[in-house]
This record gives structure tokens, C-alpha cells and sequence, in this order.
């Protein structure tokens, strides 16, 4: 299927793909999605073998209200409220405990489900022309790069999709905040498009500093993931000509000079990582960005790119 743009027809199209069962590419403000009803266990299914996804890697569901989390999960707490209103829409996915109406297959076999409302017109769009709740992990094939450009998608993925819809690069650039809201505190599961300060400011208490979650509480979080085809090297400072990203005046065509501000550094993480390896190295260096807190995404996304 080719790439098509986001009319307001191609919408109504691509939702009743979903409503029939099928799977498109949507854009959302962090990465692209693959998509289909998060309550049709077989279109859920379909999704984990397009990715070659582990069942146990659950999918966030997204909605286009916070009226709609009702929908998929038993209790909203009051302090989804406080959250909602400060992040949504947006990059902030929480962890809440499911509904029945919300098929294991979507949550990894949990009784939780992680839920969210982005901030893309074209995904609440479909959203609400899909009328269900929509599940969507990034639109790559499982552990590779994720995609902020429609063109980048996989052929892999898009000769198994309905559509893909372009909505232009994605703002934001990096997968979601998770917030797991099931327990005694918010706890941070994975770090993403909304910063840790952020969230302790809406929540006027610093979130604990926990040990990294457990494989039971997010099974998704593997030490290799986000990777290129090439070894990626973390390093202070690149050699002079070695390929890769730098924060410094390139020295040659293959090293790519990156912005020293994180918002613009996530925007352009993934497709900069896809033009080295797009070039063919077999390695690349990386510079690593400062150690802090706004940095917390960019730098998890790199060791994890870097894991061999
Ligand atoms: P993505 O791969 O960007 O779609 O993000 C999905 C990630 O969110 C998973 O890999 C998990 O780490 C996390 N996640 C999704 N659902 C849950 C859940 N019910 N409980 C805990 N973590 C979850
Ligand atoms: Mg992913």
C-alpha cells in the first residue's frame, strides 16, 4: 500500500479499515503507529505479527478524550485529572488497571492497560471516525528504529497495511512518558515526550527514584530496542571523519551535526540514525548528550540503540 495524505476522505477510509478489522499506519505526535481496534483481539494479533512483536510486549491503547479512558479502564483515580489536564493531549501514556472489554492480547496477558490521548489532529481524527479505542506501537518491525517520517516506514510493514497516512514529520520524536498509576505512588516506567520534572511539578512531590521496573510491571522494556542496523558506538567526542552524531561542526558528510537542545535532538533522533544507516556503515559513533533530567529520553533511547 502506498503512502497517502491525510485527507479528510483517506481518514474515513483508513477507519473503516479499522472498524473491518485491519491494521493502517497512522502518524501521532511522537513516532508513527501501527493501528487497528484495540478491542478486536484478532486485529490485535495481526498487529503483533507484522511487528514480530513478543505477546508479552503490551500496546498502549489510545483514546481522543479523557472521557474515553472510561472506556478501557475499571477506575480512573482523581489524579488523572490533575495529569490530564496538564499533558493530554499528548506524549504522556499512563498504566491503569483494564477493563474486560480490553482483550489480554492487547495489555501482554496484564490486567493493566496503558492508555493515552495524542496530540495529532489526523490521530484523533481517526480516533473518533474509528468510534473505538486505537492500539498503536510504533510502526517498525520489533527492535528496530522507530519511524518519525512516513517515507522511512519498512517495506516489510507497509506491503502488510491497509494504509499509511502521512501527517509530515512528528513533532515530538520519541515514544511516550509511561506513568504507572496502579500503585501506592505514580512511579515512571519508561522516560519519554514528557519530561520527570514535569510530571513532579503537576504532581508537587518528586516521583520516588525507583530501581528500573521490573519485567513484570513493563514487559516491554528490553536492553536492545530502537537500534539501527549498525553497531552504535556512545562516545564523548567522535573521532575527526568518523561517521556519526556530533555536536560539534561536522568534518566530514557522514556525521551529522545535532541540535544541543533535547526537544530538537529527540525530533530528529530516529531519522538521523536511519541516514547513517541508510549510508551503510557497519558502525557509527554517537555523541552522549549531557546527564539530565531533560535528556532522560534521548539518552535511554541511545543505550538501548547502542545495547548489542
Ligand atoms: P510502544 O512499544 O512504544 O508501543 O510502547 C509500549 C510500551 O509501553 C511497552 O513496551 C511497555 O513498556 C509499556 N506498557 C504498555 N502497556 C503496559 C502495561 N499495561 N503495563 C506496563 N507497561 C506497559
Ligand atoms: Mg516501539
Amino acid at each position: 500500500m502506498s503512502i497517502v495524505r491525510a485527507t479528510t476522505e483517506n481518514i474515513r477510509a483508513a477507519a473503516r479499515i479499522i472498524q473491518a478489522g485491519g491494521v493502517v499506519v497512522m502518524p501521532t505526535e511522537t513516532v508513527y503507529g501501527l493501528a487497528c481496534n484495540a478491542t478486536d483481539d484478532k486485529a490485535v494479533q495481526r498487529v503483533f505479527e507484522i511487528k514480530g512483536r513478543p505477546a508479552a510486549n503490551p500496546l498502549i491503547v489510545h483514546v481522543a478524550s479523557v472521557e474515553e479512558v472510561g472506556r478501557v479502564a475499571e477506575s480512573v483515580p482523581d489524579i488523572l485529572g490533575v495529569l490530564a489536564a496538564r499533558f493530554w493531549p499528548g506524549p504522556l501514556t499512563v498504566v491503569l488497571a483494564k477493563r474486560p472489554s480490553i482483550p489480554y492480547r492487547t495489555t501482554g496477558g496484564l490486567d493493566t492497560v496503558a492508555v493515552r490521548v495524542p496530540a495529532h489532529p489526523i490521530a484523533l481524527a481517526l480516533i473518533r471516525e474509528s468510534q473505538c479505542p486505537i492500539a498503536a506501537p510504533s510502526a517498525n518491525l520489533f527492535s528496530e528504529l522507530s519511524v518519525t517520517k512516513a517515507e522511512n516506514i519498512d517495506p516489510r510493514i507497509e506491503a502488510e497495511v491497509g494504509m499509511i497516512l502521512d501527517g509530515g514529520p512528528c513533532e515530538v520524536g520519541v515514544e511516550s512518558t509511561v506513568l504507572d498509576l496502579t500503585g501506592e505512588e505514580p512511579e515512571i516506567l519508561r522516560p519519554g515526550g514528557v519530561s520527570r520534572a514535569d510530571i513532579q511539578a503537576v504532581l508537587g512531590k518528586p516521583l520516588g527514584i525507583v530501581p528500573p521496573p521490573t519485567v513484570r510491571k513493563s514487559p516491554g522494556l528490553y536492553r536492545r530496542h530502537y537500534a539501527p542496523r549498525a553497531s552504535v558506538r556512545l562516545v564523548d567526542s567522535i573521532r575527526p571523519g568518523e561517521p556519526g552524531l556530533t555536536f560539534q561542526q561536522p568534518t566530514s558528510d557522514s556525521q551529522i551535526r545535532m541540535p544541543l537542545d533535547p526537544r530538537a535532538y529527540a525530533a530528529n533522533l530516529y531519522s538521523s540514525l536511519k541516514k547513517l544507516d541508510d549510508m551503510g556503515f557497519d558502525e557509527f559513533g554517537v555523541e552522549l548528550p549531557p546527564d539530565t533530567q531533560e535528556w532522560e529520553a534521548v539518552r535511554d533511547r541511545l543505550r538501548k540503540a547502542s545495547s548489542t
